[in-house]
């Protein structure tokens, strides 16, 4: 059995405790993961802190360097890190080195950005710039469903500007994090990032700890208020990227054949679990039931199954409490008469599986409507008036993203400008997503930026200068 360990001031460390973690295609353990204690996370913050001066001190185009290197050893590492995902994750191995890839090339184009010096007053008196400066040591925490590109994204985003970094992943899927640890261990000077694994304790171990002065955390809006209600305590500055029941849109000229399986993955893609996944569709009642059957009929089509076999398109649930809420919902969508068109077949035996599952035209009350379901059930219903599918779109305490799908583009950018939700795609899905593209949820969705300039800028803290100019000889 591999031997994982954490990364913490360069060095390969490991606990006492371990913790098992599960391959969710069969259900059981195959590995175990390190459970850090208090004294290891004081450890981490630590070194963390030693290596902070140097590395605020770092030119930012040798810290660019860094980061670059970094995103070619992960490009040169994806299949080796794509079958630890995919034991863990359970995603397609093929899907899984999408997204390692994905990480390398997330990194590489953050580094195309420079840190600005905002000039506020440049008078014959005096001359006031304003410089972005690193904050200290980040606390980075994780989810489990996009667990290489989230901490891609928040190594490139702390340490590109100028913070030391303490990431931990979700514990149900710690390994190929811990990996990437291994792998960059010598890329960025030690201490500059640090890679800790833990159970349930830990991420409430760190958000409390007073080493950090930021925290970046991705993952449920739930999570997401414990984390703000903990940073209060030393007014830590926070970056929260949060849950989403993104709804999309379909009015009634679109050429349903053309856009039928971008709308088809944009809704079911990783199995459901994707923050920015279409999680209520909405389809014009002149065309709803030609969708409906072509959505259904794509569905049936689809092989979920084991991720290492190589035609599979759709893995597990990641997880058992995730395989639990979600089969609940389903339940819940079964027991109130919800009418249910399910996808092919899923493997028998105790791996998460759930088959992809249409929801038709559920009311408007329902759960599967209302929560964000995070697993493979679509709820599609009926509009006929513009209004009042806004209405019905906005009528949600998230605001993460939407999708509007229409040939004219005015109607359909008109429909986006109404929209609360940080993010619209138009006759797309999230696949199109760009590191240069700031990325924020609406109301209960996040708080906070990732990507883009604005989100390197959230890592930093404005210091302005007033610069005095000599005064000229009479
Ligand atoms: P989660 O909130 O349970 O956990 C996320 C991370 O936080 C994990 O590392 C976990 O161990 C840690 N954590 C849990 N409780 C904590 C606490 N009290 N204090 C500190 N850390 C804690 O989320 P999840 O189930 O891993 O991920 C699924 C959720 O993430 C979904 O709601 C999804 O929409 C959201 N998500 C959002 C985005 C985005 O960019 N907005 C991206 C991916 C996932």
């Amino acid at each position: 059995m591999t031997h994982y360990q954490m990364l913490i001031g360069g060095e390969a460390v490991s606990t006492t405790k371990t913790m098992d973690v599960f391959n969710p295609a069969t259900g059981k353990p195959f590995a175990q993961a390190p459970v850090s204690t208090a004294a290891d996370l004081d450890r981490a913050v630590a070194a963390a802190k030693t290596a902070f001066p140097q590395w605020r001190d770092t030119p930012y185009a040798e810290r660019k360097k860094c980061v670059q290197r970094a995103a070619e050893v992960i490009g040169a590492n994806a299949d080796d890190l794509a079958k630890i995902f995919t034991e863990e994750n359970g995603r397609p191995t093929e899907f899984g080195k999408q997204e390692i890839l994905g990480a390398a090339y997330w990194m590489g184009e953050l580094c195309k950005f420079e840190m600005p010096v905002d000039i506020t007053e440049d008078s014959p008196t005096r001359r006031i710039e304003v410089h972005r400066e690193p904050m200290g040591v980040v606390c980075a925490l994780v989810p489990w469903n996009f667990p290489i590109l989230l901490a891609s994204w928040k190594i490139a985003h702390a340490t590109l500007t100028g913070n030391t970094i303490v990431l931990k992943p979700s514990p149900f899927t710690p390994l190929s994090t811990l990996k990437l640890g291994e792998l960059l261990r010598d890329v960025f000077p030690h201490g500059v990032l640090n890679i800790i694994t833990g159970g349930d304790e830990l991420g409430p171990m760190m958000t409390a700890h007073p080493g950090f002065a930021k925290i970046t955390f991705t993952g449920s809006s739930a999570t997401g208020k414990r984390i703000m209600e903990s940073a209060s305590h030393d007014l830590k500055r926070i970056s929260l990227e949060l849950g989403g029941n993104d709804a999309g849109i379909v009015m009634p000229d679109v050429d349903i054949d053309a856009i039928a399986q971008d709308l088809f993955f944009g809704c079911f893609i990783n199995t459901g679990q994707v923050c920015v996944a279409t999680k209520r569709l909405y389809v014009h009642d002149k065309i709803y039931d030609q969708v409906r059957d072509k959505l259904h009929g794509i569905a049936q089509a689809m092989k979920v199954g084991v991720g290492t076999d190589a035609d599979t398109i759709f893995g597990p649930i990641q997880n058992l409490p995730q395989f639990k809420r979600v089969t609940n919902l389903l339940d819940d969508a079964k027991a109130t008469g919800l009418k249910l068109l399910y996808g092919g077949p899923v493997p028998e035996g105790d791996g998460y599986f759930i088959p992809l599952t249409i929801v038709d035209n559920p009311p408007e009350n329902s759960r599967v409507v209302v929560e964000e379901a995070f697993g493979p059930i679509l709820p599609m219903m009926r509009f006929t008036d513009v209004d009042d599918v806004i209405a019905r779109a906005n009528n949600t305490d998230y605001g993460l993203a939407s999708s509007v799908w229409s040939k004219d583009l005015d109607v359909a950018k008109s429909i986006a400008s109404r929209l609360d939700a940080g993010t619209v795609f138009i006759n797309s899905n999230s696949s199109v997503s760009t590191p240069g593209t700031p990325q924020s949820g609406h109301k209960k969705s996040g708080y906070g930026i990732e990507n883009g300039l604005a989100g390197l800028l959230e890592f930093t803290q404005m210091k302005a200068i007033y610069i005095p100019k000599p005064v000229p000889a009479a």
